[in-house]
């Protein structure tokens, strides 16, 4: 964690080079914008949609994205993966339409709980904290933080978007899936704030959210998504209060645009009927228009006895259940879903809990459903709508 601009920076890598830092971000500022302004508003236009209730949310895709899933082949597939589910929902739920967001072409950076970990040999080394600031591999030297890894993230982000940008082709500006990623990273991100014709906007991806260890009001990361004319998420955990709620929605969406603000429900299936009710009356009594979706996966995640970190389907569907009923007993719309899903049979999530064997464990980071869970998950929330 740094202090900078006096504003608190969360979740922030210890850069251990400045002048390297310096030299990304004067490169990065030089760099092209990755999506257009059009293109954000054509994403603007559909949550709008999604706001009135004539539209329900998809968001979906990996934890953390890897370098190496950037080219068309890998975003063809989970393109793919992400409109099947889509249209589930659209013929679950009687909906004419859904809007699609990937976590994708850019979902290179993560928040951690701790900033170290521990090497098979026993030394101490700072986190893994996605591609765009380091390796995986528990090698010290591979562990720190590198600059430099901003302007691949910039690159594969290029990549990614072109092939997503083929998959639009021929279809209605509606049927595109968007991309986004969480807005952690402050130096990568203000090197791709850019000024439009209807504002400024953060260039690296048409939709961003701030993540639940991110989003304390005075933070750079709230000031940062306040600054820009894309649509926002923000993730809410259990602890938030509805007085802090409020006034994050006045922050964020201080003109009250429909479909400016989403807010991502990640309560855990134990806390959400405790927490949620109050959140949702004190937002629809603020009169700020909000979209209300759920993340049933971040607040459900535990260790298998055998240590990998996993999350059960049943606590899944009952959290997003439970998230219907909440809202529906508010008078407020269920909006759609936020999931961690992949296109490839991996064994990450479990059907049931108690099971011990993952031998497909891929995820460098949150584990994600598989296409069958994926598939499940979906279609019990769509049945409930
Ligand atoms: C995530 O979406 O991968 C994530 C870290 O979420 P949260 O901020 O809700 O913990
Ligand atoms: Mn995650």
């Amino acid at each position: 964690m740094g202090v900078t601009r006096s504003t608190l920076a969360e979740q922030q890598p210890q850069w251990p080079d400045p002048h390297a830092l310096a030299k990304v971000k004067e490169e990065l500022g030089n760099l092209p914008e990755l999506v257009t302004e059009e293109e954000i508003e054509a994403l603007s236009v559909n949550l709008r949609a999604v706001a009135r209730g004539e539209s329900l949310l998809l968001h979906g895709g990996d934890c953390m994205e890897p370098f190496t899933d950037s080219g068309l082949d890998r975003v063809t597939l989970k393109v793919g993966q992400l409109s099947d589910l889509s249209t589930l929902m659209r013929a679950g739920s009687g909906m004419p339409r859904v809007t699609v967001i990937g976590r994708i072409a850019g979902q290179h950076a993560k928040p951690r709980s701790q900033e170290y970990d521990w090497s098979p040999d026993g030394t101490r080394m700072p986190v893994y904290r996605g591609d765009a600031v380091n390796r995986p591999t528990p090698d010290r030297r591979l562990r720190e933080a590198d600059a430099g890894r901003m302007l691949e993230s910039y690159r594969h982000s290029a990549l990614a978007l072109s092939a997503l940008r083929q998959s639009w082709s021929g279809k209605p500006k509606h049927d595109r899936v968007f991309a986004s990623h969480e807005l952690l990273l402050l130096p990568y991100e203000r090197a791709l704030f850019r000024k439009g014709e209807r504002g400024s906007y953060a260039t690296s991806a048409h939709f961003g959210w701030v993540g639940e260890r991110t989003r304390s009001l005075d933070g750079s990361h709230m000031d940062f998504s306040a600054s820009v004319h894309n649509p926002i998420g923000v993730k809410l955990g259990y602890g938030v209060t509805p007085a802090e709620l409020v006034s994050l929605v006045e922050k964020l969406n201080p003109e009250r645009l429909e479909g400016r603000l989403t807010l991502i429900s990640r309560m855990g299936v134990r806390n959400i009927e405790l927490v949620l009710p109050d959140l949702v009356r004190a937002v629809r009594e603020s009169g700020v228009p909000v979209i209300w979706i759920c993340d049933p996966m971040h607040g459900n995640t535990y260790r298998s006895t055998s240590g990998e970190k996993t999350r059960s389907v049943p606590d899944i569907q009952e959290e997003a259940d439970s998230f219907v009923r909440v809202l529906r007993a508010g008078g407020v719309q269920p909006a759609g879903l936020s999931l961690e899903v992949t296109p490839d049979q991996v064994t990450e999530c479990v059907w049931s809990s108690g099971q011990e064997r993952f031998p497909r464990y891929q995820s460098a980071c949150d584990p994600r459903l598989d296409p069958q869970q994926a598939a499940a998950v979906v279609e019990a929330f769509t049945e409930n709508l």
